[in-house]
């Protein structure tokens, strides 16, 4: 249980998500984050961190991941605090002054809330296995870091269904050592650095040997592995884990939550604030007539939000 109370709580970490957290600190406000993902910039990261960003005034060229990471940059100095890896799936009102939004990890308790979700949330089964107390957001990948993320480091790699195989070479360089956990029922071929001769900075483990979580204390620390014929147990000290599984796209039916949509959008007013008192909305997930779906807008939406939601704290 939580026993903080946020200000207002942002649902979604995308670049409008990112905008609105850093107008919510530079305003004084105590706000955290809630993303779905292990990192955040929702579809310009996932999708387009190479490709130039359009129709900003002022801003002649700018690439996707550059503008993400001055929207991160500028919302962790002002002050907010990103839950990763948490799906948002209920918000309501705990009594007039008081929402609660629990995610597949946590319960928030917060004067309001700003749903910037986009119009999908991308989930990982890998998120289930995480069970770090406090995680400070390092050391956990959904997808292949970037050398000097793992360098020296021992990690787990930790292969999902139809997931490829092979393990690039950057990551066999940098990290010290890798277990490397995987079903080889489920892969199209056995992964290439297991066929190699060199084997010292590898394990393997395949079944009966199965992974069953990730744990530690504000970073990962130890991956535990159970003996599914045998029950046994076994605990691998590890400084980083990269869990390869297929995202699942997941889109939040707000109107499951009491909230008005309108087809896949969630409705606002002109203070964009939803059917639901003291929880606002912007970005791609909100509508009113005349809706862009373009960051601008979006931007142009959180900043409205914001000053309505600090208006009733
Ligand atoms: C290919 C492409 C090119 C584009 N180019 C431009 C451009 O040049 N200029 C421009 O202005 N716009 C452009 N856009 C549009 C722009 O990217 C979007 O308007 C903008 O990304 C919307 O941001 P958002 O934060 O609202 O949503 P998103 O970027 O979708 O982020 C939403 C985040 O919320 C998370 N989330 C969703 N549900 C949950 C949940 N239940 N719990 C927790 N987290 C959740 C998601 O994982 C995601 O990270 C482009 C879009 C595309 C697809």
């Amino acid at each position: 249980m939580a026993s903080t109370v946020y200000d207002i709580t942002i649902i979604g970490g995308g670049p409008v998500g990112l905008f609105t957290a850093a107008t919510a600190g530079e305003m004084g406000a105590a706000c955290n984050m809630i993303e779905s993902r292990f990192h955040l910039g929702g579809i310009m990261m996932a999708v387009y961190p190479d490709k130039d960003v359009y129709n900003f005034p002022g801003i002649t060229s700018i690439k996707g991941r550059d503008l993400i990471n001055n929207l991160i940059s500028k919302a962790q100095s002002d002050g907010m605090v990103a839950h990763l890896g948490e799906y948002v799936h209920d918000i309501s009102m705990r009594s007039k002054n008081v929402v609660i939004i629990k995610s597949n990890k946590s319960e928030y308790v917060s004067s309001t809330a700003i749903i910037t979700t986009g119009l999908k949330a991308h989930y990982s089964p890998f998120v289930d296995m995480i069970k770090i107390r406090n995680w400070n957001g390092a050391g956990i990948y959904d997808d292949w870091p970037q050398a000097a993320m793992i360098k020296e480091k021992r990690i787990a790699v930790i292969l999902g269904r139809s997931a490829e195989s092979d393990i690039p070479p950057h990551i066999r360089q940098a990290a010290e050592k890798i277990y490397l956990i995987y079903d080889e029922r489920w892969m199209k071929s056995t992964p290439a650095r297991t066929r190699d001769s060199n084997k010292g900075a590898f394990e393997v483990y395949q079944p009966p040997w199965l992974i069953r979580e990730i744990s530690g204390v504000e970073i990962p620390e130890i991956a535990v592995l159970e003996n599914e014929n045998t029950g046994e147990r076994r605990e691998l000290p590890l400084d980083a884990a990269i869990g390869l599984y297929e995202n699942q796209a997941r889109q939040t039916v707000y109107s499951n939550l009491g909230i008005e949509m309108a087809g896949q959008h969630v409705k606002v007013d002109q203070r964009m604030q939803t059917s639901l008192k003291r929880v606002f909305a912007a970005g791609d997930i909100a509508w009113y007539p005349g809706k862009v779906l373009l960051l601008t807008a979006g931007i142009y939406e959180a900043r409205i939000a914001v000053k309505n939601a600090l208006k009733m704290i």
